[in-house]
């Protein structure tokens, strides 16, 4: 029988529910339990793919090609489980489905209501597409008392009486503030959240504090009255130094103890080593190197998430740390970059859209090839090293991406047949924009020889796609001529996947997001790579 936990949080947004979620699917795993992790996103979009990372975050693509919210992209790093497109749903998809289901007339004349209408199929989506997990973590996007989040909180209200109390557990991330004026932590902010939870039918069983300093005995025992909670189910969530402390010290405060007490459920205490490893040599690296990621979004480091995560993991992988720099490409298109990239290691393009900063981020492709210096393009990062191959290396002046309007030389086209399996699928100018770009697990065929080849040390790969143009195979022998290398193709031969510069210290372009399947346990071999490359580059400067 699979269990379900639901996570909410209050007070304030940003505590890190997503992470908090993750550490404690790591740790229940590593009780030997298998874990699924979803979210609930109360938003009307029907999914985070039409966002602005900076409203947003990063979208991150699944194997099967949905665009979720970001916290999946934590669920999948601290799990290894990889996430479906029925892990992440939105009050848009809810919303949209039940409205073509009356449209088709399912529902034989009733008046759809959000009780029961809505709160059926959020619970439908909660507890469908599962086989033999022992845990579904749930977690719902927002704070409690938002009114976005209210049929949310009414459905997993409704799934206790539906699924009984041992099989149901309500978790709640507060936050406990310290005073510096009164020298105190505060409780009552808790207080107030667990009140809001209780106003909708909700009582938590287990309170998450966030806190940066242990909570003393008096004021648990105070959250644990006020709440309703047992003393021991009120758990200090402490700020740590790197988030793979956070499993390590949410068990050493007793949170996955907590969980199985409340189902009933006795298992061996868990093996954490490969957790207190990998913190071992985060918080000890012997080196340093630093990388500059030029790109649109640098306010915001969410934009980036899963690619600081994947840097960091190079850098485990090499044992060192590394250190980013966040380059807004504009600075590219004023001329003073020498300034901006003192003792830089390599430079890295990642994903991207729309012309604003893109000749910037040729300019940084340009300076990576002309100085030697390591340089990762990762999908617009590649068309844009794309591109300025064709007008330096191979003299096509003209050369630009049809994203950014018509041009004499598209080196980067509108991409508007592909085959997915054996499905071809077709779009047009002008078409929806929602859902419609190449997403998700396309496979790849490496070209022996390739530096990518040695990379991997395998002839197919697959890796996940968010895009919708492609670099175009019409001006592949110019530019294989002048230097540049397609090393990897679809396994038709049609859509270039990957460049190379042969001629370079490292010097790579790739089509798809590589940064979404790295994990700390199995860093992406081209990040281990790239940092690698960096750290012979430290040497040089
Ligand atoms: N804007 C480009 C495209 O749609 C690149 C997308 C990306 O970097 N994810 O092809």
């Amino acid at each position: 029988m699979t269990r379900f936990i639901f996570i909410t949080g209050g007070v304030v947004s940003s505590l890190g529910k997503g992470l908090a979620s993750a550490a404690l699917g790591a740790l229940l795993q590593a009780r030997g339990f298998k874990v699924r992790l979803r979210k609930l996103d109360p938003y009307i979009n029907v999914d985070p793919g039409t966002m602005s990372p900076y409203q947003h975050g990063e979208v991150f693509v699944t194997e099967d090609g949905a665009e979720t919210d970001l916290d999946l992209g934590h669920y999948e790093r601290f799990t290894g489980v990889s996430a479906r497109q029925s892990d992440n749903v939105t009050t848009g998809r809810i919303y949209s489905d039940v409205i073509a289901k009356e449209r088709r007339g399912d529902y034989l004349g009733a008046t759809i209501q959000v009780i029961p209408h809505i709160t059926n199929a959020i619970k439908e989506f909660v507890t469908s597409d599962l086989t033999d997990e022992d845990f579904v973590l749930c977690e719902i996007g927002g704070t409690v008392g938002d009114i976005e989040g209210l049929p949310f909180l009414e459905a997993i209200r409704q799934l206790r009486n539906d699924l009984g109390r041992d099989n149901t557990l309500y978790l709640h991330l507060t936050l406990v503030p310290y005073i510096p004026t009164a020298g105190e932590l505060k409780t009552k902010p808790t207080q107030h959240s667990v009140k809001e939870l209780l106003s909708v039918g909700i009582q938590p069983d287990i309170l998450l504090c966030r806190a940066d300093r242990q909570i003393p005995e008096a004021e648990r025992q105070k959250i644990a009255q006020f709440c309703n909670v047992r003393e021991e189910a009120v758990i200090s969530a402490l700020d740590v130094d790197t988030i793979y402390n956070v499993p390590l010290s949410y068990h050493k405060e007793g949170l996955d103890e907590q969980v199985c007490q409340h189902f009933k459920i006795a298992r061996p205490a868990p093996d954490l080593s490969r957790w207190e490893k990998i913190v071992e040599t985060v918080t000890k690296p012997e080196g340093e190197v630093s990388i500059a990621i030029v790109g649109k979004y640098t306010g915001l480091r969410d934009a980036y998430k899963s690619l600081a995560e994947a840097l960091d993991h190079g850098g485990i992988a090499n044992n060192v740390e590394v250190g980013t720099q966040w380059v807004d490409s504009e600075i590219f298109e004023s001329g003073d970059v020498v300034s901006h990239l003192e003792g830089i290691h390599g430079i890295l393009v990642p994903g991207g859209f729309g012309e604003r900063g893109s000749e910037g981020k040729i300019a940084a492709a340009r300076f990576a090839r002309e100085r030697n210096i390591p340089y990762f393009g990762i999908c617009f990062g590649m068309q844009m090293a794309v591109i300025e191959a064709a007008r330096n290396m191979a003299g096509m002046g003209k050369a630009s991406s049809t994203e950014f309007g018509p041009c004499k030389q598209p080196v980067v086209g509108l991409m508007t047949e592909w085959l997915q399996g054996k499905d071809l699928q077709i779009r047009e100018a002008g078409g929806n924009m929602g859902g419609t770009m190449r997403l998700g697990a396309y496979p790849c065929t490496l070209e022996k020889g390739s530096r990518v080849y040695d990379i991997y040390g395998n002839k197919e790969i697959s890796e996940r796609h968010r895009h919708r143009y492609e670099v175009n195979t019409t001006y592949r022998d110019a530019l294989e001529k002048a230097g540049m290398k397609f090393s990897g193709m679809s396994p038709d031969g049609i859509l270039p996947e990957i460049v190379e510069i042969p001629d370079h210290p490292w010097f790579v372009g790739v089509q798809f997001h590589p940064e979404l399947k790295s994990r700390p346990f199995e860093p992406h071999p081209l990040f281990t790579s790239f940092i690698a490359a960096a750290i012979d580059q430290s040497r040089l400067v």
